[in-house]
């Protein structure tokens, strides 16, 4: 599955179901709430127990933009902002996209996994440093 961020998938799920309070998906007015939101955007809106894409919304916290409580969970700030505070889908992404970790992170990090293993270009290894030291490991 493509990975998609926290907030995109809040903001995209806001735009398939009204909002629903004090549950994922309310089953009379059909809505969801930001979570649920963000796991119909991805089709997990019945899967939800199971599987949870983003894992970092459980081991970080977040302090809420309103009344300034902290919470040591993310995903449960979530909810305090939807439940509590009523705060639109939109507006609890946007709180989410100013926390959220950058992607450009797990970018660098498969960019120094391909620069220990050089791969032959052209019949000849690239010259970088890095390249000399791997070079003898690299079958010919
Ligand atoms: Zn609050």
């Amino acid at each position: 599955m493509k990975a998609i961020r926290f907030s995109e998938a809040i903001r995209l799920g806001a735009m398939l179901k009204p909002q629903a309070y004090h549950r994922m998906y309310d089953a009379v007015t059909g809505g969801t709430c930001a979570l649920g939101a963000a796991l119909d955007a991805v089709g997990m809106l019945t899967k939800w127990a199971n599987v949870w894409l983003w894992t970092w919304t459980a081991t970080s916290g977040g302090r809420c933009p309103l009344c300034m409580k902290w919470d040591d969970f993310v995903s449960s700030m979530v909810i305090h902002m939807n439940d509590d505070h009523k705060c639109t889908r939109e507006r609890i992404a946007d709180w989410v996209a100013t926390i959220e970790p950058a992607r450009s992170r797990q970018k660098s990090g498969s960019l120094k996994r391909n620069r220990a293993l050089p791969k032959k270009q052209n019949g000849a290894f690239d010259q970088s440093p890095n390249v000399k030291i791997c070079a003898s490991y690299v079958p010919t």
